[in-house]
């Protein structure tokens, strides 16, 4: 089997890929950037990387016409790209997608879509089924386009879906390992993690109450590996996460728990890190039961064993392929 996988050179994209090549697949990621993340595949005689975008519909229908199965990963995400240029990620996310689902309704290909947790915004009624609602913070505050712009594909998707495209929506929840961001940008975790290896405090934003449900990217990928290929994940929307909940400031603690050194904890109110257009989620928890039903995977990774995975792999020699080859 062909798979096209757009954001493929990305963290999530560069980990499925090799989980495809091991199952003897061949796979074409479509990237704009960020080749450092694949650049242990670029000899593999069955991975091919196109860099090119998302807002390309030729390239789009080129590659389309050739996959037998899409995922569509390609977007912007990471909290200080949504307070900075909303304006890329409402593009990027919407319109992206657009221009991949008409590719993939031309040719008929099966479409696994990546989208996010963040949709269910700050709704306090956790844990979160699919059908739950999604409650946002007003359009003034930058972060909340993210959300806004996943939603709308989403909602693409599923009209897609009405005139016969086989789709399947995921929801990642906070995924993290190996190649996740390079230290000290994006998620909390690569965040903290440079500061831990520097021996520097680990900045909490706010009292580090609010909580998330970090899932190991070998469990995420299991699910989505599922999501193409098992028939009943298609039409459906499948929160793909754990929910073993952990607040950021338990976090913390048990990265410098595992890393050792002389890092402390130092709380830093929001504000101070990404201006006034952002707003926590105080809790984030999914409902794992469609998941476990549907594509038959479970989440089972502990947060402290995975941590040290990812710690051990930023502190080793690879930690120089989490840099961008493109600055
Ligand atoms: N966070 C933190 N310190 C940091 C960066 C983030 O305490 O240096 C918190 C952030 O406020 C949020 C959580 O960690 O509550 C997760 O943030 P992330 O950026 O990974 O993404 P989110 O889960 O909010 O989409």
């Amino acid at each position: 089997m062909k798979v096209l996988i757009t954001g493929g050179a990305g963290f999530l994209g560069s980990h499925l890929s090799e989980a495809f090549l091991a199952r003897g697949d061949e796979v074409i990621a479509l990237d704009r950037d960020a080749q450092a993340k694949v650049r242990h595949l670029l000899g593999h005689r069955r991975f091919r990387l196109v860099v090119d975008s998302v807002m390309n519909p030729e390239i789009l229908d080129a590659l389309a016409a050739e996959a037998d199965l899409i995922y569509h990963l390609a977007g912007v995400v990471g909290v200080e790209h949504y307070v900075a240029d909303p304006y890329d990620v409402l593009s990027v996310n919407v319109n992206g997608t657009q221009n991949l689902l008409r590719a993939a309704y031309k040719h008929g290909r099966r479409v696994v879509f990546s989208s996010t947790s963040e949709v269910y915004g700050r709704n306090p009624a956790v844990p979160w089924s699919e059908d739950a609602d999604r409650v946002l913070g007003p359009t003034t505050i930058d972060r909340w386009c993210y959300a806004t712009s996943k939603a709308a594909a989403e909602h693409f998707c599923l009209a897609y879906r009405r005139l016969g495209l086989p789709i399947t929506v995921l929801r990642f929840f906070n995924v993290y390992g190996p190649r996740l961001d390079r230290l000290d940008v994006g998620r909390v975790i690569a965040i903290l993690l440079g500061q831990l290896l520097r021996g520097e405090p680990l900045t909490v934003i706010g009292d580090g109450s609010q909580t998330r449900c970090f899932t190991w990217i070998d469990d995420a990928i299991r699910a989505t590996v599922a999501a193409g290929i098992v028939s009943a994940a298609e039409g459906q929307v499948i929160n793909v996460g754990t929910d073993q909940e952990t607040s950021i400031r338990a976090l913390a603690e048990l990265m410098i728990r595992i890393g050792g050194g002389p890092s402390t904890i130092r709380f830093v109110p929001h504000a101070s890190v990404y201006g006034d257009s952002y707003e926590d989620v105080p809790r984030r928890v999914p409902d794992v039961r469609r998941m476990k039903r549907i594509l038959a995977v479970e989440a089972t990774t502990a947060l402290a064993d995975g941590l040290a995975r990812t710690i051990a792999w930023f502190r080793g020699a690879n930690a120089d392929a989490a840099r961008p080859a493109v600055a």
